[in-house]
């Protein structure tokens, strides 16, 4: 069977990753499980610029497809930050409970439609003939005024999702992967393996 490398240290991501790709004719593996264990430095400007640099340096030492992924939150009211600063946005230790206060409170007194945001993920494919794909999956949301739901990790507690009235923490990990930036990503980039 022909092997798949997803260049990310994240087990949840891995889990929805899994979900998503596990009929394809690829066995799926972490960068733990390829033996692989290297610190990238994600000095892109773009999130496909970052995916890109993950999986193409990850590519050079590994001799099968690799997958890298970068995400991330854009507040519209906050220029789209913290965008690709997200997991370091506040730092990289601060809690997402105070990311996610302090988000809030920059809106104060924001109605709804001045609350737009949005996740996104950008998903780079490194094929082992050096060619490179990028694939983004996008979910548009409004910032809610309190932290809702226990499910997912990040900012999915503030991300409220209109059509179905919830955050997107408050969706089961299945919902959430039908309609979330990296689900759409994940079955763009499928279409390329
Ligand atoms: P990276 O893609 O692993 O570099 O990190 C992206 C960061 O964006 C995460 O650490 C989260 O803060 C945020 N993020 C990306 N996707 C999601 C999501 O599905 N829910 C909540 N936060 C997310």
């Amino acid at each position: 069977m022909k092997k798949l490398i997803f260049a990310t240290g994240n087990e949840g991501k891995m889990k929805e990753i899994r979900m998503i790709l596990g009929d394809l004719d690829y066995e799926i593996l972490s960068m733990k499980e390829a033996g692989i264990d290297v610190d990238i430095v994600e000095d892109g400007k773009t999130f496909e610029e970052n995916a890109i640099i993950k999986a193409t340096e990850i590519s050079k030492i590994a001799n099968c497809v690799v997958l890298a992924d970068d995400s991330g939150l854009e507040v519209d009211a906050m220029d789209k930050m913290p965008g690709i600063y997200s997991a370091r946005y506040l730092g990289v230790d601060t809690p997402y409970s105070i990311k996610n206060q302090t988000i809030i409170d920059n809106l104060a007194g924001l109605p709804d439609e001045k609350r737009t945001a949005r996740f996104v993920c950008a998903i780079a494919a490194a094929f082992p003939d050096g060619r490179v794909v990028t694939k983004r999956g996008t979910i548009e949301g409004i910032i809610g005024y309190e932290e809702r739901g226990e499910n997912g990790f990040g900012y999915d507690p503030i991300f409220f999702v209109p059509e179905y009235g919830k955050t997107t923490a408050e969706l089961s990990p299945e919902e959430k992967n039908k309609i979330s930036h990296r689900g759409k990503a994940l079955e763009m980039i499928k279409e390329e393996l």
